[in-house]
Order: structure tokens, then sequence, then C-alpha cells
């Protein structure tokens, strides 16, 4: 067993709100958010970070949720920052996507 910190919110193990939810993704909010919105989305099964991902079905799942809470948070046209560190530069090893905002344009 992966002594996963995203795991454990993911099995409900570490007790966590979930803004969205179903039987791939989960979504919930960042400990230390850098705005008003961050929101990590963070597929259930373990995947070590986006170079290892290689499952379409779930890239296209990961990608609607996106646009999903982009929608449920109104950053349509207030301005959002999608990212995602990978390679060794993130700090936990499971994939996971990071979507902020608002910002402002340019910022
Ligand atoms: P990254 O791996 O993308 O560099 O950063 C990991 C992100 O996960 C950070 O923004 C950090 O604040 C967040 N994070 C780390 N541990 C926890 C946790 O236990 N709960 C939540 N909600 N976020 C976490
Ligand atoms: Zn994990």
């Amino acid at each position: 067993m992966i002594d996963c910190i995203f795991c454990k919110i993911n099995s409900g193990e570490i007790p966590k709100e979930f803004v969205y939810e179903d039987e791939d993704v989960a979504v919930f909010d960042d400990i230390h958010p850098i705005k008003s919105t961050h929101l990590l989305i963070v597929p259930k099964k373990h995947i070590k970070d986006f170079y290892e991902l290689n499952d379409e079905k779930l890239e296209v799942k990961l990608n609607k949720t996106i646009k999903k809470m982009i929608k449920e948070k109104n950053l349509e046209d207030k301005g959002f920052k999608v990212f995602l560190n990978g390679g060794g530069a993130q700090i936990v090893d499971h994939l996971h996507i990071h979507l902020t905002g608002p910002w402002a344009k340019g910022s």
C-alpha cells in the first residue's frame, strides 16, 4: 500500500470535503490556497504524475472536470490559471491539477 496523502483523502481515510466527486475524480480545496479559488482536481486512481498518465478516458474526464469547475466557480470570464507540476517538481506524488482564480488580465 502506497503511503499517499491524496489516496488517503480520496478514500476518506483522511476526512476532506469534496467540491466534486465521481467514480474517477475528486476535487477539493488546496490546503494552502494562492487565490480565493484554488482547487485540486485529482484522479481517484494513484498515478504518480502527468507523464505517467496513460488513460485517454481519464484524460477526457479530467478536462471535463476542469471546465465544470471553472463554470461552477464562475471563473469563465474572471481569469483562471490551470497548472500541474510533475517530473519531480511536484510536492505530492499523486497526479493533481491546480485550478486557481480569479486573476486579472495579464497577471
Ligand atoms: P504540487 O505537488 O503540485 O507542487 O503541490 C501540492 C499541493 O497540494 C500544494 O499546493 C499543497 O498546498 C497541497 N497539499 C499538500 N498536502 C495537502 C493536504 O493534505 N490537503 C490538501 N487539501 N492540499 C494539500
Ligand atoms: Zn495516491
